[in-house]
């Protein structure tokens, strides 16, 4: 059996867990009824420029402004890179500038607020740290507790999606069967 490649490094019972779950079909169906809310609506780069924005004044008010925000559709979503996050310094009038720009795989547009936030957190976490250090996550935990859950939901998600190719949560994908419960949706 290949291994769950975006569960690298989890304990062996979760990543055991995971593989039953996916051989029985199921594992859509478990990440469906846990986050049942279905998609965030942060559809654009301005709603996503905004979120992370207020999500930053909140939590590290004295940190260097984002300079821009996108989805990007050319981010594979591979094991860490999830998002990107770019620090590009030039020396304006004399000044050295910071320039920051977070850049969020395109899938997370259709994925549950809990895992846009994930991301949103981690990217904001390498404001200030590059690497994925005790200090990093510490951070991360300190913007959103359920960090590491999220993370690995998020994992689950991506371990589905390669199985399948089945977004659970593309509103476009279930616009045509849109009165069949979300967790009954077994095609
Ligand atoms: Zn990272």
């Amino acid at each position: 059996m290949p291994p769950l490649k975006y569960l690298t490094g989890y304990p062996e019972s979760l990543i055991l867990q995971a593989r039953k779950l996916l051989d029985q079909g199921k594992l859509g169906a478990a990440l469906l009824s846990r986050y049942s809310a279905g998609a965030h609506g942060v559809r654009t780069d301005r709603a996503l420029y905004q979120y992370v924005t207020d999500l930053k004044n909140t939590y590290m008010r004295n940190g260097d402004q984002i300079n821009k925000v996108a989805f990007d559709s050319k981010i594979h979503v591979i094991q860490h890179a999830l998002g990107q996050h770019t620090y590009i310094s030039r020396v304006q009038g004399g000044k050295l500038k910071a320039k920051h720009e977070i850049r969020v795989a395109t899938l997370f547009k259709t994925v549950p607020a809990e895992f846009l936030k994930m991301i949103t957190v981690h990217e904001l976490a390498h404001l200030k740290e590059k690497d994925h250090n005790k200090a990093f996550y510490s951070m991360c935990l300190r913007m959103e507790p359920n960090y590491h859950q999220y993370e690995f939901d998020l994992r689950l998600y991506l371990t589905h999606l390669e199985a399948t190719r089945q977004p659970l949560w593309d509103p476009k994908a279930n616009a045509d069967a849109t009165d069949m419960a979300p967790a009954g949706k077994t095609d």
